[in-house]
């Protein structure tokens, strides 16, 4: 039997409400497969800040060095409540940022899917979708402006000011355009990149890289698209894209802009992949308008643990039997409120009785060994 250690983070807001049917549908995964989850919860995020003074404390360092995979919730507060901790020590300052820098998680793996069954989620139309959407971003997630220099100040005029720089060696260029890459080569050898070079230097460097790389992947077709237009694009024809890739921010930007036109943030599981720790996460963040309602849709938290099935402990079959339980309670006619979208033709439920639907439709498919 394989014990697989897990860092438990539910974090903030609704976090603690997505993260308790993961660990729902985990527990049926070790009844159904010769396999053990050592589940190690954890605090992380703002919860954290209030009960040690950090947003990443020691305890939970300790417990994420140690597990083999790491499962997080969400994290956050709502603009007005932030303001109770310090600029510095707040949760993506203070928590987020400092995980992604411990273990140097630079490429982060956001699919965006609607499988044509699904369509009608999407806001747009349906002569737009055509037989779905099924696309992946690929984020650089350790560099750019996110983890620059930052300093702010008064400057010689008496004025406030603020100065962060966006910085990228090639190293870090190179390594996620190989996933990316890589990624390609499995899929329909189609990448589109994702770029700023008429304005960015760090684009302009970024493309050179990309070059480069793309001579070891000669069957990939590369597409070049500003970052400005394939915000366009991603609206009018997202079914032309299959592998994007982009530097961190666009990234940030771009992936929640797919949450909007599969139907929902809800939708978008990821997976933030390092050398030697992996974290797995919602994009999406803490929902503070509907935290504590039990009506947070948990699909993109089971989305990230089929992720870490198969990317971390090697699961493929049982992650896919996973997905096809989630994409199962959608068929079957039931959404969370915030994929209602026909009125009566779907029956709103909870966040738990979805987490209850996908163990019970779980427990029916045949078990992966
Ligand atoms: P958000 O992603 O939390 O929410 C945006 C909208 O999407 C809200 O209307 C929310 O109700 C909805 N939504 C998000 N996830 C949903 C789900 N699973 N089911 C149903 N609806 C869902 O963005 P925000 O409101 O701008 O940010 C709230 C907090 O989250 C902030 O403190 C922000 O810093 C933090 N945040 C954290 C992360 C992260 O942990 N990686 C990412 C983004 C934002």
């Amino acid at each position: 039997m394989t014990t697989h250690k897990i860092a438990l983070l539910a974090g903030d807001g609704i976090g603690p409400e997505i993260m308790a049917e993961a660990v729902k549908v985990l527990k049926l995964i070790e009844e159904r497969n010769t396999v053990s989850f050592d589940l190690q919860s954890a605090l992380f995020g703002a919860c954290a800040w209030f009960e040690t003074g950090k947003s990443f404390p020691d305890d939970t360092i300790a417990i994420c060095d140690n597990a083999d995979a790491i499962l997080k919730g969400t994290i956050g507060l709502s603009h007005e409540e932030s303001k109770q901790i310090p600029v510095d020590e707040q949760p993506e300052r203070g928590g987020l940022l400092p995980m992604r820098r411990r273990y140097q998680t630079y490429a982060n793996f956001r699919p965006v899917a609607l499988p044509p069954e699904l369509a009608h989620f999407s806001p747009l139309r349906p002569e737009i979708i055509g037989d779905g959407i099924d696309l992946v971003i690929i984020r650089e997630l350790v560099g750019g402006l996110y983890f620059g220099s930052k300093e702010t100040g008064i400057n010689d005029q008496g004025r406030r000011y603020v100065h962060e720089m966006l910085e990228y060696d090639e190293d870090q260029i190179r390594q996620v355009l190989e996933v990316a890459f890589k990624l390609a080569m499995k899929r329909k050898k189609s990448l589109t990149n994702v770029h700023k070079s008429n304005v960015l230097k760090s684009s302009v460097l970024w493309n050179e890289i990309l070059d480069e790389v793309h001579s070891d992947y000669p069957e990939v077709s590369v597409d070049h698209i500003l970052v400005d237009a394939a915000a366009t694009y991603l609206c009018l024809n997202p079914t032309r894209f299959d592998v994007m890739v982009m530097e961190n921010m666009f990234g940030d930007i771009l992936s929640d802009q797919c949450g909007g036109i599969l139907g929902s943030l809800g939708l978008m599981p990821s997976a933030c992949v390092g050398p030697e720790q992996s974290y797995y996460e919602p994009s999406h963040g803490s929902a503070p308008d509907i935290a504590g309602k039990g009506i947070a849709n948990p699909y993109s938290m089971l989305g990230s643990v089929a992720m870490m099935l198969e990317m971390s402990f090697n699961m493929s079959a049982e992650a896919g039997n996973l997905w096809k339980a989630m994409q199962g309670v959608f068929t079957d006619g039931y959404t969370t409120p915030d994929l209602a979208r026909r009125g009566d033709a779907e029956k709103q439920i909870s966040t738990s009785e979805f987490g209850d639907r996908v163990v019970s439709a779980l427990a029916d498919l045949p078990s992966a060994c």
